[in-house]
This record gives structure tokens, C-alpha cells and sequence, in this order.
């Protein structure tokens, strides 16, 4: 079973043309997989929306391939932790070929510490061996985020939903909003930049709003994860 999955979605695929080949490894969100990797799920209100897009209705190939990478996490860390380790330095070797550099999103469908101990300190250890690979990720659990290597760029993700908001607004992380409409030049004193171009995070500006557009089921969406404009 592959864990990364390289240039499988038309966001990743436009990074080549900024310089970077992007690995991404899908987890089964939220509890999916009976186990919850994304703590803040409930309170920001976005497990429903991800769930309807991972893992409702009849079980295909990618949600069960999702779930059972899950499993391999929870149930065998160090056999997971080794092979991951292994396919970051293959997506290093391949970039190096193509005149590329890696990139690498850990939490396309999950929001776990992967700079932390029990995670294997994924970055770190890359940074020894492979020191231009760059890690970047969204998260709702910033706290979680507040020391993190120099080769791990992570922003905040915003939902409007009051009990998430109640565990504050990092000053020093982008954040990141969906706006349903044209997007505006500021949200709540930040500039807004366009973050549709690529999903290289780490290349924005500082202390901006990364601003996507509802596309799909978050057009016309009630949900907090959305602003109307
Ligand atoms: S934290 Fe992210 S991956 Fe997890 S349920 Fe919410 S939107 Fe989906």
C-alpha cells in the first residue's frame, strides 16, 4: 500500500510550475476509520462536509485504501513511520530527476502533530537526509503547531463556528478562508491573497488571509467553514 500519493489533484499539479513535485498522504478523516484524527472536528463544524466527500455512501477503492492507511498508522507506527520516511526520500529522488523540488502535505484529510514524538518527528528526521524537502499543512488545532522545525510551514484554518473560535486566532500563523462569492481584499484586517494559484503555502506572504473559493457543495453552504461575500 503506497502512503503518498504524488500530483493526484489539480491543486498539487500546479506546484510543478513553481518548482515543486508534492507528495500528499490521505488519512480517513475525522473518526472514519474508528479512530479520530482530527481533534477539532466537532467543534469547527467541518467533519460533516469532509465526511460527505470521504466517507458516506458505498465504499469505494480510495475511502477503504484512506481507512486502511489509518489502520497501518495506528496499529504498526514504526513499520508506518519507516515506509513513509522511505517514500518522502523516493519523491526527493524523483523531484532531484524531474529538476524539481519536494514538497509534502502530511494532512490532506487529517490533522495530526506529524513534528511530534509519538509521529515519528516526520520533518526532522527528513531535514538530516533530504534537507530541501518542505513540509507544509492546514490545521484547526494550531496549538499544536506553535514549534515547529524550519522545514514545516503550517497555517490556520478558519471556521466562523463560535466554540472553535473560543480557542483563539493565532497572530502568527496565515490563516486560511473559504470565501463563497469574488474574493474581498481584506477579512478581519488581514489582506486576503489568492491562494487557488498553488497549494505552496510556504511561499505566501506573511500575516495574510490564504483565500480559496467555494467550489462543488460549498457554493450557496450555510457551513461555518464558509463566508459568504
Ligand atoms: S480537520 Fe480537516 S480533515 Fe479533519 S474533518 Fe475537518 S476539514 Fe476534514
Amino acid at each position: 500500500m503506497k502512503l503518498l500519493s504524488i500530483e493526484t489533484d489539480a491543486k498539487t499539479s500546479k506546484n510543478s510550475k513553481y518548482g515543486y513535485l508534492t507528495g500528499i498522504l490521505y488519512l480517513a478523516p475525522y473518526t472514519v476509520s474508528g479512530t479520530n484524527v482530527c481533534p477539532m472536528a466537532e467543534k469547527a463544524q467541518c467533519f460533516k462536509p469532509c465526511l460527505y466527500s470521504a466517507g458516506h455512501g458505498a465504499m469505494n477503492s480510495v475511502q477503504q485504501a484512506r481507512i486502511n492507511r489509518t489502520n497501518f498508522l495506528y496499529n504498526d507506527r514504526q513499520g508506518f513511520i519507516s515506509q513513509l520516511l522511505s517514500e518522502i526520500r523516493a519523491l526527493d529522488r524523483k523531484a532531484f530527476r524531474l529538476g524539481l523540488k519536494a514538497a509534502v502535505r502530511l494532512n490532506g484529510t487529517s490533522d495530526v502533530p506529524w513534528h511530534t514524538k509519538p509521529f515519528g518527528s516526520i520533518p526532522q528526521q527528513i531535514q538530516h537526509v533530504c534537507p530541501d524537502v518542505m513540509f507544509y499543512d492546514y490545521t484547526k488545532t494550531h496549538k499544536a503547531f506553535s514549534k515547529l522545525p524550519s522545514n514545516y510551514y503550517v497555517l490556520w484554518s478558519y471556521s466562523s463556528a463560535p466554540e472553535y473560535l473560543a480557542h483563539g486566532q493565532p497572530n502568527d500563523m496565515n490563516w486560511s478562508v473559504v470565501f463563497d462569492g469574488a474574493l474581498p481584499k481584506n477579512f478581519m484586517g488581514r489582506k486576503v491573497i489568492d491562494g487557488d494559484k498553488h497549494d505552496l503555502r510556504f511561499l505566501d506572504p506573511h500575516a495574510v488571509v490564504v483565500g480559496l473559493k467555494a467550489k462543488g457543495k460549498a457554493k450557496g453552504s450555510s457551513s461555518p467553514l464558509v463566508v459568504t461575500t
